[in-house]
């Protein structure tokens, strides 16, 4: 059945700032190109860093809601709906992908705007089902990377697994509603060695990245934006390529790079 279709590609997307998702600009736009070149996925899973919570789970509703988690942002960011259904098959089958991981399938959290922020932009008409998994945060790197592996399957059912969050994201530092300003150095030498590493398939520093030194330290301040990354890195093939398709740093200190593998 599967002959002549693609494997599908796995995506981490740099989200940054929430009102990307009412902005044309360079992101916005890179996100929406993408929309455009891939195969078109039977449905999304998406890993956001705004679900980060004690324990595993996958959203499993028919038609999640659009979440509005942030403040302080105009009313026209939470106006935003982005009606994307569920696929409550697709979680079942994450779910026993899992095992023996116990997974709650969940009918209370919906799109949280790491996902909709950028998905809005890549599938426009809000026609893909999207489905998210949780990133436990009682957990450690290593754990993500090893659980994320046996999502490898998807890949060949025309399921889109995607990251969000940022591999540099340092919101102390953000020049929030500054104009643009220069990366901090340490920014923009972490995310050169990330895309080193990347690039040469070296997975355990980047799994151990508490290990890299203070650039390290600066550009992840806390584990949720950058756990995301693991998951798409676990999913590379043997010999696949990857690219970056979008960059940039944003206000000085946030990452907006997507890593495309395949
Ligand atoms: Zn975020």
């Amino acid at each position: 059945m599967m002959h002549g279709m693609s494997v599908m590609p796995v995506i981490f997307f740099g989200h940054g700032n929430p009102m990307n998702a009412l902005s044309q600009n360079s992101y916005s736009e890179g996100w929406r190109r993408i929309g455009k070149t891939i195969p078109r996925p039977r449905a999304v899973l998406a890993i956001s860093a705004h679900w980060y919570v004690r324990g595993t789970a996958v959203t499993a509703m028919e038609k999640p809601r659009t979440i509005h988690d942030f403040g302080g942002f105009p009313r026209a960011l939470f106006e935003v709906q982005y009606p994307a259904p569920g696929d409550p098959g697709l979680a079942v089958q994450i779910r026993d992908l899992l095992k023996p991981l116990s997974v709650d399938l969940d009918q209370s959290w919906g799109l949280d705007h790491g996902a909709w922020s950028v998905l809005i932009h890549t599938f426009p008409d809000a026609d893909v089902p999207i489905i998210e998994l949780s990133i436990d945060k009682t957990k450690p790197p290593a754990f993500h990377y090893e659980i994320a592996k046996r999502l490898a399957p998807l890949r060949d059912e025309q399921i889109l697994v995607i990251g969000s969050g940022n591999l540099v994201h340092n919101l102390h530092a953000y020049a929030w509603g500054r104009h643009t300003v220069e990366p901090f150095d340490w920014a923009l030498r972490f995310e050169e060695q990330v895309r080193g590493l990347l690039l040469s398939g070296d997975d355990a520093p980047l799994i151990n990245y508490e290990m890299l030194g203070p650039d390290a330290a600066l550009s992840i301040p806390t584990p949720d934006h950058y756990l995301p990354l693991l998951y798409v890195m676990a999913l590379r093939r043997e010999g696949e390529p990857l690219s970056f398709p979008v960059v940039g740093i944003d206000g000085g200190s946030i990452s907006m790079l997507t890593v495309k593998i395949g």
